[in-house]
């Protein structure tokens, strides 16, 4: 193995979104350089990278020359080709590798995977034709959501069935793609862990993250999670195993249901780092981007201590439906930072940016930044907020 890659390095991003940018802002403040590539213009990494390539994930020529250009490639997007990776892989380090990016971009190859690695699911069946459906429908029962296996994102691609008798339109509207069937986990509450792996195999796990889904696009998380005895600790052994077992070398973020007899299920696995980890820019002693330097650098890597308790609320485009928010107001609150992500059209749906409060404690935390983006959103606090 040769020597760690050291500032003043150029890394490589494939993607130009808002994970790329908290990436780059991570990297550039350690001194490296970085280089982004993306099928856009002017995106929230590009504008603060070294250089933004704009090519199609499908020119591979484009790929080669991009990864001819930096001493690793990394990414902020999953659903990147495999031949994109394995072209980034002739010209440069890809971390972490394409193997993980192609298990975890098909939620039946990641079911499949996760079982594999002695990690509980919830129930589910993989439809690719219409004896499939059936018999995914016979297997898993009502209610259940029909997920594509490829390409969902913030709960797009998902149809929940109340009935068995809905199941094929809701195929039919999904074009019949590839899909899973999956069971609704009446779960009590959602957490998430996030964890990075260096190359010389050392682990550092974050504690669990408690996050709360507005229509299937997290809303809000809160650090530490306030969680029965073991949770934990079982949540942690998770996100461990699967950072080993997949011989991970970067960051990963696994999603989970706590289910009311006191077990963890996994939900999916992000191969990066994740929305319910970007409290970590404020709130630990290194971020979930830091380490992701760390990690594909072949760096030692960060502390996860928590600095103090914080929580995270999204700003999604809806909060621009009366015109810019009031961030005056949100930053008058105390223990409140901004982050924006340099979009410049607020699409309903669409994240735009987040707040992170730190409080005494996570409950003070979470009232703080809720108080925020109320302010922002010139609203008073939703009584169920309050
Ligand atoms: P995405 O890729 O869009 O994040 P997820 O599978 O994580 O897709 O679904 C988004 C959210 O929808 C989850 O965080 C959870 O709140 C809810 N959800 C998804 N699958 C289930 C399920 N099987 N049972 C209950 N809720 C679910
Ligand atoms: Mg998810």
């Amino acid at each position: 193995m040769t020597g760690p890659i050291l500032p003043g390095a150029t890394l490589g991003v494939i993607g130009g979104g808002q994970l790329g940018r908290m990436f780059t802002l991570a990297a550039r403040r350690m001194g490296y350089r970085v280089t982004v590539l993306a099928p856009e213009d002017d995106t929230p990494a590009g504008q603060i990278a070294y250089q933004e390539i704009r090519a199609p994930y499908e020119d591979l020529d484009a790929v080669r020359r991009f990864a001819s250009s930096v001493s690793v490639v990394t990414f902020e997007f999953e659903n990147v080709p495999a031949e994109t990776a394995v072209a980034a892989s002739e010209r440069a380090p890809v971390r972490p590798a394409g193997s993980l990016l192609h298990t975890t971009q098909h939620r039946r190859r990641e079911k499949e995977a996760l079982r594999a690695a002695g990690i509980p699911t919830v129930p589910f069946g993989a439809v690719e034709s219409e004896a499939e459906l059936i018999a995914a429908v016979a297997a898993v029962g009502t209610p259940a959501i029909l997920k594509t296996a490829a390409w969902g994102y913030d709960g797009k691609g998902q149809i929940r069935l109340s009935r068995g008798s809905e199941a094929l339109a809701a195929w039919e509207s999904l074009g019949r793609a590839p899909a899973v069937l999956e069971a609704v986990a009446p779960f009590e509450r959602e957490i998430s862990v996030v964890g990075a792996r260096g190359i010389d195999g050392a682990v550092a796990l974050y504690d669990p993250v408690e996050n709360t889904h507005v229509q299937h696009i997290l809303d809000l998380s809160v650090a530490p999670a306030e969680l029965p005895p073991g949770v934990a600790t079982r949540a942690r052994e998770i996100a461990r195993t699967l950072l080993e077992t997949w011989d991970v070398v970067g960051v990963i973020c696994v999603e989970m249901f706590l289910m009311p007899d006191g077990e963890l299920v996994v939900n999916e696995v992000a191969p990066r780092p994740h929305n319910s980890g970007h409290l970590t820019i404020d709130a630990h002693v290194s971020s979930q981007f830091e380490q992701q330097v760390r990690a594909v650098c072949g760096l030692p890597l960060g502390s996860t201590a928590a600095v103090a308790p914080a929580a995270m609320a999204n700003l999604l485009g809806d909060l621009w439906q009366g015109g810019e928010p009031d961030w005056a107001a949100a930053l008058a609150t105390p223990g409140v930072a901004l982050h924006l992500y340099g979009k410049v059209e607020a699409r309903p749906g669409r994240k735009m940016g987040h707040l992170t409060a730190l409080g005494s404690t996570a409950a003070q935390a979470r009232d703080r930044v809720l108080q925020a983006r109320a302010a922002a959103a010139r609203l008073p606090l939703r009584a169920q907020e309050a």
